[in-house]
């Protein structure tokens, strides 16, 4: 390993000797750089032999030193300090919301909290917790694993997998007392078969497709699924549910559809002498917009984030956004005028300004097609993007001109920049970004969750 830095460091000290020479004399057609490129592949291949003859045995200890493993796992810095860039979640606003869709909805419904995806980048267990200290009484997941991280850190709470799990996880459904979604058949028997094997009698809930053509069993055959799956002593159906695929667009003929097949499957399911269980239907869009399609519970994901499925609930609802993402200045300079910045130099300095980079850039969800297409907010002010977003790091513009409105802004190694969020009056939303994507604030939210750390407040 030493080897390698050594030959890194005398590479570009070379460089920099080369290049600083190129400057003084302003001869830069003179130097050939790629006879200087290869002269400088010879010499890392010189110096690099004793590296490679290094042998696994060798290399072994140095690369799983499980004591000094074991040691970095006790120092457990908040996230800030890690790295300096994060996403803050902000865990009243995720009771506020709560509160809010409870007072929106009324008393006498149950709220399932959807905490797949991490719950949308939030942090699952986290959001979970929270969720159950504001009123929601049921979770919602995508999948077993999710479901499991629930359970492992403690959660006891009724856990629904929105989806069928595929057969070979049943074990698990059973073990974990999650409660899976049935939409066919074989799935439906290999779960009655196995629970009955241990004992069991498995809840699920049944999904009903009203015209979404997803998932779930067809709504004019959902009574004769379960009449046919009734008698099974390992099954016990607790729920039946549907999902809209309108709810959040302007009143629709098809939503109107959607409502009407389910409540027919439902008659149908009753006339037959069985017991649906807990019905329901809402996402957060049709919770706070259609009073008719709350039945017994609504399942709500985007709203308790504080966030809005479309326009049409703005007015509906006051909602506070739980995520906001930060960083920390790591560097800053002055550009000269006409100097590009970044990859590919899709930004030259227009003079009089500072530039400024923050550890965050596409890998952790900050996308690059918002290339010199965002602002940051720095000490109250929004300050534009520039340059190309880099996979780890982003760059932005303070300007340098002051004026008596906008007095000259200092900026520091260290200093905080807000990337989404509010300060001071000013918004930096995921749905700005998300209409520049021509994507939806649920994808960046997840995206911004996936590899940043993220600080509970
Ligand atoms: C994700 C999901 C929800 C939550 O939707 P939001 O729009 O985030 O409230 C509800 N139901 C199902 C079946 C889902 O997959």
């Amino acid at each position: 390993m030493d080897g390698i830095r050594i030959i890194e460091g005398g590479l570009s000290s070379k460089r920099d000797k080369d290049l600083s020479h190129e400057t003084q004399n302003g001869k830069a057609q003179d130097l050939n750089l790629f006879d200087l490129y290869e002269q400088d592949i010879k010499e890392i291949q010189a110096q690099a032999e004793p590296t490679q003859a290094m042998t696994d045995a060798d290399a072994a200890p140095s690369m799983i030193d499980t004591e000094a493993n074991a040691q970095l796992e006790e120092i457990k810095l908040p996230a800030p300090h890690r790295r300096w860039a994060w996403v803050e979640i902000d865990r009243e606003a995720i009771r506020h919301n709560l509160l809010a869709i409870r007072k929106r909805i009324g008393p006498g419904i149950k709220i399932m909290a959807i905490v797949k995806a991490d719950a949308y980048g939030h942090g699952a267990i986290e959001v979970a917790r929270q969720a159950l200290l504001s009123g929601a009484e049921f979770l919602g997941v995508a999948n077993v694993d999710e479901g499991i991280e629930l359970r492992q850190a403690g959660i006891e709470a009724p856990i629904l997998i929105l989806t069928e799990t595929p057969q070979q996880s049943i074990p698990l459904v059973l073990r974990y007392k999650l409660i899976p979604t049935i939409t066919t058949m074989e799935y439906a028997l290999a779960l009655g078969e196995q629970a009955d094997a241990a004992g069991q009698s498995a809840a699920y809930h049944l999904k009903i497709d009203t015209g979404m053509n997803r998932i779930g069993v067809h709504y004019s055959d959902a009574a004769d699924f379960l009449r046919t799956i009734s008698f099974h002593r390992g099954l016990d159906l607790q729920g039946v549910f549907t999902h809209f695929s309108t709810a959040d667009e302007s009143d629709s003929y098809e939503f109107k559809l959607q409502l009407e097949r389910f409540n027919r499957a439902l008659d149908e399911i009753r006339y037959m002498g069985i017991n649906p269980g807990l019905v329901h239907a809402a996402n957060s869009a049709a919770a706070i917009r259609y009073k008719q399609t709350h039945f017994d519970m609504v399942r709500i994901g985007l709203a308790m984030y504080g966030l809005h499925p479309s326009r049409m609930t703005r007015d509906l609802i006051d909602l506070r956004p739980a995520m906001s993402v930060r960083a920390r200045i790591t560097y800053v300079k002055s550009v000269p005028v006409g100097e590009g910045v970044g990859y590919n130099y899709t930004y030259r300095s227009p003079g009089s300004v500072l530039i400024a980079t923050i550890p965050i850039g596409y890998g952790d969800g900050l996308s690059r097609a918002l290339s010199n297409r965002m602002d940051v907010m720095f000490k109250g002010r929004l300050c534009p993007q520039v340059g190309t977003i880099c996979m780890d790091m982003t760059m932005f513009e303070i300007d340098q001109r002051s004026s008596q409105l906008n007095p000259r802004l200092a900026a520091d190694v260290g200093d905080e920049v807000l990337v989404v969020g509010r300060e001071g009056g000013i918004e930096l939303t995921l749905d700005n970004m998300a209409e520049q994507l021509g994507t939806i604030n649920y994808e960046l939210a997840c995206r911004f969750g996936l590899r940043l750390q993220r600080l509970l407040k």
